[in-house]
C-alpha cells in the first residue's frame, strides 16, 4: 500500500502493549448480547439505513472495471512489493504507523460517506494490546480471540501477534491483509453507528442457535463487504500495489469458518461465513464501491 502522504496522527490509537489488567470484575459479553425485541423488520431496517448511504457512493459503481480487471492489473507478476509488517522483520513501530495510516484513510472515507448522506458520524478508535484487557463493555479482551470490535466502547481491539499466528497457521500475510482486517473491524463500527448490529442482536435473542449463527454470518459478511467498499476507494486513490488485492482476498478466505474448521466443517456452526462467501462479499464491495450493495440480509 502507498501511504507516504498519509498523516496517521488523526486516528486515535491507544497502545496498551506491555500492560497487564486485572481480569476480574468486568462485565461479561452476555450484557452486550442481551436485549429484547421483535425479530421482524431486520431486512427492512437494513435496507433503509443502507439506502441512506447510497447517495454518497458517488461514481463508485461505474467505470473503473470489475475485480477481475483489477486483479489482472494488480496481481500480474505476483510481486509483493512490501513485506508483511507483522512478521517479516517489521518493527512494532512500523505496524503502529501502518494501522494509524490505514485507520486515517478509513475514517476519512466513512466520515465523508456519512456527511454526504446526512448521517451522524462518530469516529472509532483502536486499542493495540498483547495481554488480557478491559474492553469497556465486552468483557475482558484476550489476544487469543483475534481482532474484534466492541460496540459499547466503540473501540477496535487488535493484537499484532494475531497476524503472526495467522501467517504461520493459515498462510495469511502482507500489509494489505492487515488493512483488510482493520477495514473489516471498521465495518462493524459502521454497523454499530447505523444500528444494524443492535437489530441483529435483538433478532438473535430467542432465536435458535442455527438462526442466531446465520444472522451472525450475515453481519460478518456485511463487514467484509464494507471492507471491500473502502478498498475500492483506496484503489481509486491509487494506493494499492501489486499483490495487495490478492492479500486481502487471501485473508478473507483464510478466515472463513470452513478454512478454520477444516475437514469437519459444520455449516450450521458457522458464525463468520465460508471462505467462498467472505471472498465473494469482499469482492462485491470492491466491485461496486457502494455500501448499499452490502445488503447481506435480504
Ligand atoms: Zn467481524
Amino acid at each position: 500500500m502507498k501511504l507516504d502522504d498519509v498523516d496517521g496522527e488523526g486516528f486515535q490509537i491507544e497502545d496498551r502493549r506491555g500492560q497487564r489488567s486485572a481480569s476480574d470484575g468486568l462485565g461479561g459479553l452476555g450484557a452486550v448480547l442481551g436485549g429484547k425485541g421483535a425479530k421482524a423488520g431486520i431486512p427492512a431496517l437494513i435496507l433503509v439505513v443502507i439506502v441512506a448511504l447510497v447517495s454518497q457512493a458517488g461514481g463508485g459503481g461505474g467505470g473503473t472495471g470489475g475485480i477481475d480487471d483489477v486483479l489482472g492489473q494488480l496481481t500480474g507478476d505476483g510481486a509483493r512489493s512490501e513485506a508483511a509488517p507483522a512478521s517479516a522483520g517489521g518493527t512494532k513501530d512500523e505496524q503502529y504507523r501502518f494501522v494509524g495510516d490505514v485507520g486515517t484513510l478509513l475514517e476519512d472515507y466513512w466520515s465523508d460517506a456519512f456527511d454526504r448522506s446526512g448521517e451522524r458520524f462518530e469516529p472509532t478508535s483502536l486499542v493495540i494490546f498483547d495481554a488480557p484487557t478491559d474492553t469497556g463493555g465486552c468483557g475482558v479482551g484476550t489476544p487469543e480471540a483475534g481482532p474484534f470490535y466492541c460496540p459499547p466502547s466503540q473501540k477496535i481491539f487488535i493484537d499484532f501477534g494475531f497476524y503472526r499466528r495467522l501467517e504461520e497457521q493459515l498462510g495469511f500475510g502482507g500489509d494489505f491483509a492487515m488493512a483488510y482486517v482493520l477495514a473489516h473491524e471498521y465495518g462493524h463500527h459502521i454497523q454499530n453507528l447505523l444500528g444494524i448490529d443492535d437489530e441483529v442482536r435483538k433478532a438473535q435473542d430467542g432465536a435458535s442457535q442455527a438462526e442466531a449463527n446465520a444472522l451472525s454470518v450475515k453481519l460478518e459478511l456485511q463487514a467484509d463487504c464494507f471492507a471491500g467498499v473502502w478498498a475500492k476507494s483506496a484503489y481509486e486513490d491509487q494506493r494499492l500495489e501489486a499483490g495487495d488485492l490478492d492479500e486481502a482476498i487471501d485473508a478473507a478466505q483464510a478466515v472463513g469458518d470452513d478454512a478454520i474448521q477444516g475437514a469437519n466443517a459444520n455449516q450450521e456452526s458457522f458464525t463468520h461465513g465460508s471462505s467462498e462467501q467472505r471472498k465473494q462479499w469482499f469482492s462485491t464491495g470492491f466491485e461496486t464501491g457502494d455500501p448499499s450493495a452490502c445488503d447481506t440480509f435480504s
